[in-house]
């Protein structure tokens, strides 16, 4: 799915230079479920963003399904975002003046699908996460788990290729991290999603079939049933 070689990025801040990524060379296979773990400000968000296309390197080359990430123009990078990858994030960015259903159907509006289908397709996907009955409710009206779940709804109601998630149980309690967990791990499983998951914590890190471990920008590989994985 993914191909990285020799990725950098750096970011100019007060006239200096950080380098967030340096070197990062990694293969992610069609269908893998890898996560992503280290300490803050080692470069997880940075390398999230890059394989969204949110972001472009400063040296190297990204690799999506063969095409280059870092040569192709933002037209063609906007298409792939909205037809491929799903997003989920520690902190759900869902719209909060939009009821959870508008949520979900926003996330078929860039791929030019109308109306009647969106609602359809929307109201299915809100359906598989288990929130049928709060399809009106407002986010600021819903628990965080509840939020987090249409978040995930959103992110793939538009069958993406691709699941980006960003410390998606980072603001949740124990117990509806593990039901978040499972609730990406059935659908990985059932759809062939290629899932990359930043996390924290080992227990979910261990879920994965490999983990990236990062530190200062410089990527590592571990095989997730390793006992060495860090403490953070
Ligand atoms: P995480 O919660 O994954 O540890 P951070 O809190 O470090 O992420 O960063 C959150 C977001 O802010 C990221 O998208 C990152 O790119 C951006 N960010 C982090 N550090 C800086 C910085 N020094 N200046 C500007 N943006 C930053
Ligand atoms: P993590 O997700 O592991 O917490 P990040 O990728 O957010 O790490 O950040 C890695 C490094 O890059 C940190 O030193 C952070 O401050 C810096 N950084 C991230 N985003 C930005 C940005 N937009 N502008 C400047 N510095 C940034």
């Amino acid at each position: 799915m993914y191909r990285l070689t020799a990725v950098t990025k750096d970011y100019q801040t007060n006239g200096k230079r950080v380098s967030a990524l340096t070197d990062v060379s990694l293969t992610i296979d069609d269908g893998e479920w890898l996560a992503v773990k280290g300490p803050t400000g080692q470069g997880k968000s940075t390398l999230l963003q890059l394989l969204g296309g949110l972001s472009r390197p400063t040296s190297g080359s990204i690799l999506v399904s063969g095409e280059d990430l870092s040569r192709m123009p933002d037209t063609r990078i906007t298409r792939l975002r909205a037809e491929t990858i799903g997003f989920v994030f520690q902190f759900f960015n869902l719209l909060p003046t939009l009821t959870a259903q508008e949520n979900v159907e926003a996330a078929l509006v860039p791929l030019g699908i109308r109306s009647s289908e969106r609602r359809r397709r929307a109201a299915e996907a809100l359906d598989s996460v288990g929130l049928s009955d709060r399809a009106t409710h407002l986010p600021s009206e819903l628990s965080g788990g509840q939020q987090q779940r249409v978040a995930i709804a959103r992110a793939l109601v538009k069958e993406p290729r691709v699941l980006l998630a960003d410390e998606p149980t980072g603001n949740l309690d124990e117990d509806t991290a593990a039901e978040i967990i499972d609730l990406l791990e059935q659908r990985w499983r059932s759809r062939g999603l290629t899932v990359v998951l930043v996390t924290h914590d080992n227990a979910i890190a261990r879920r994965a079939q490999r983990v990236a471990v990062m530190r200062r920008g410089r990527l590592t590989i571990a095989p997730s049933q390793t006992s060495a994985l860090p403490d953070v």
